[in-house]
């Protein structure tokens, strides 16, 4: 029997890439584009759907012809995608009717401010988990019905339909066989009721979304479709599609209540897997479905936070104190031990648990002898504060406290930011050989759709870990630490 293969197609905010694993979890190639962003106004920012598909589809040839293996030996195709980003497109051409408004766009918000002095939130979070905030897709769809041209009508009879980043992939990887979307996308929308699993008619009638534009909704490992042989020159299955921070919790085998992941890039998502309770949030985090199988969802709690490799980006591009990322680890390792400077990097306001999207930016605690080390320190400290901030919220949802932390991304690359994050938390924090965990998530799921694996059991076996960071400070050194943090957000906040 030929060795089976795995395809993971990654659609990023950043990057399209796609990748072939072997069956055991390796990667054997990596094929990337990079994705423009278009700002056609202040807090807007949409991405074309058309280039996204030429990236994908090539992506994918690459990455088949760069790993050397047989087409029949794919035993399928996982997607894995930004979230919440929104595609409207004709049924019968496949022409998307507008460029896709990204998960970063702001425009609905006076629109969200409408609904919410209709009294809505309370519905809102009650059914979708989420809260009203023009982050998610539902109020996009409602833009786009209203703005471009003849679109209502054409919605209202049948022409359209509607689709997170998967949703449209799978449609023309299809070439239109198959509209559906899985349970994590579908619950990124605020359309979805995440108790009922159905899209939900009293959402769909408030926002004046016509029910017919909407996708089917599937498990994360079902049989999505297969792509039109004339593409890749032989037919292979989707069975998998997954959002990106559930899937980066799959590449972790977050499988059991109580273990979380926080994936570090440009901003850091923390996900806590609650098992079959959807826990409510006192704290302005986010219920969402961590995953489902044979029709059984996980749920999840999720805090975003804005800004983590991003306030590294600003060392470099906006101070100018370092030419590369990787330097602010030995500038934190020279830092004065007795310098008490603190960095909050609320750039673009402050996201979980605060939502303060007025707050800017500062810096605490500047003396004479303050210098390149000690700023540098700052930003990566600040990475581990925020973390402890979403940890508290989590812990006083719950009621119970994560003992580990399994962390991915860039970032993570840093060690003396590793260990700060485990000395502040106070838990072991554990980074696997693998950090491409976004794509192997998809990769995994698919392999267990194809039966290449057994169970999640056997998912969670294959997790690796490379290197585990011990806390090593004292509790009173830690108070110390997070009340200056705290006191520093006090004086950040704008709301
Ligand atoms: P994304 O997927 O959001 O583009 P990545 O997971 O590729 O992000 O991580 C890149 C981010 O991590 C950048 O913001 C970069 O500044 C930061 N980063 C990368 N390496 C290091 C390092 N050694 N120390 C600190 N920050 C780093």
């Amino acid at each position: 029997m030929t060795k089976a293969h795995l395809l993971a197609i990654d659609q990023g905010t950043t990057s399209t890439r796609a990748m072939v694993f072997e069956q055991h979890g390796s990667i054997l190639s990596l094929q990337q584009r990079e994705l423009p962003q278009i700002y056609p106004h202040p807090g807007w920012v949409e991405h074309a759907p058309i280039r996204i598909w030429k990236d994908c589809i090539e992506t994918i040839r690459g990455a088949i012809k760069q790993s050397g293996v047989a087409l029949n030996s794919i035993a399928g195709i996982g997607i894995t995608n930004q979230r919440e980003t929104t595609i409207l497109w004709d049924r019968t051409t496949g022409e998307p009717i507008h460029n896709a408004i990204v998960w970063q766009d702001r425009r609905t918000a006076e629109h969200c401010r409408q609904l919410k002095a209709k009294g809505l939130e309370k519905m809102v979070v009650d059914k979708t988990g989420l809260l009203l905030d023009p982050y998610f897709s539902a109020t996009k769809i409602a833009w786009l019905l209203d703005h471009v041209d003849g679109a209502r009508d054409r919605a209202e009879s049948g022409d359209l339909a509607f689709g997170t980043i998967d949703c449209y992939l799978l449609w023309r990887l299809t070439s239109g066989a198959s509209h559906a979307t899985d349970a994590t996308n579908a619950s990124r929308t605020m359309l979805f009721d995440i108790h009922t699993q159905s899209w939900d008619e009293d959402l769909t009638a408030h926002l004046g979304i016509p029910n017919s534009i909407l996708p089917d909704v599937l498990d994360n490992t079902a049989e999505f479709g297969w792509t039109n042989p004339e593409l890749l020159g032989r037919s292979i299955p989707i069975r998998s599609m997954i959002g990106d921070q559930q899937a980066a919790a799959v590449g972790q085998a977050c499988f059991t209540p109580g273990m979380i992941k926080s994936t570090y890039g440009t901003g850091c998502f923390t996900l806590f897997n609650t098992g079959e309770i959807p826990v409510r949030s006192s704290n302005r985090l986010l219920t969402t479905i961590a995953y489902r199988m044979d029709n059984k969802p996980a749920y999840g709690l999720e805090g975003s936070i804005f800004i983590a490799g991003a306030a590294i980006q600003w060392l470099r591009d906006g101070l100018g104190i370092i030419t590369d990322a990787s330097e602010t680890e030995s500038l934190a390792r020279s830092a004065d031990p007795e310098s008490n400077v603190y960095l909050v990097p609320a750039f673009t306001g402050l996201g979980a648990p605060y939502w303060d999207s007025r707050a800017r930016a500062s810096i605490f605690g500047l003396s004479r002898g303050t210098g390149r080390p000690e700023i540098a320190r700052a930003a990566l400290e600040a990475i581990g504060y925020q973390t402890r901030d979403l940890f508290e919220a989590m812990t006083e949802d719950v009621t119970t406290s994560p003992t580990t932390l399994r962390v991915d991304g860039g970032l993570t690359k840093n060690d003396w930011a590793m260990q700060f994050l485990s000395d502040i938390l106070s838990i072991p924090v554990e980074r696997p050989t693998i950090t491409e965990t976004t794509a192997l998530g998809a990769a995994y799921l698919t392999g267990l759709q194809a039966g290449l694996y057994k169970d999640a059991n056997e998912i969670a076996k294959k997790w690796q870990k490379g290197s585990t960071f011990q806390p090593s400070m004292t509790e009173e050194m830690r108070n110390t630490c997070y009340n200056g943090w705290q006191d520093s957000i006090r004086r950040t906040r704008a709301e």
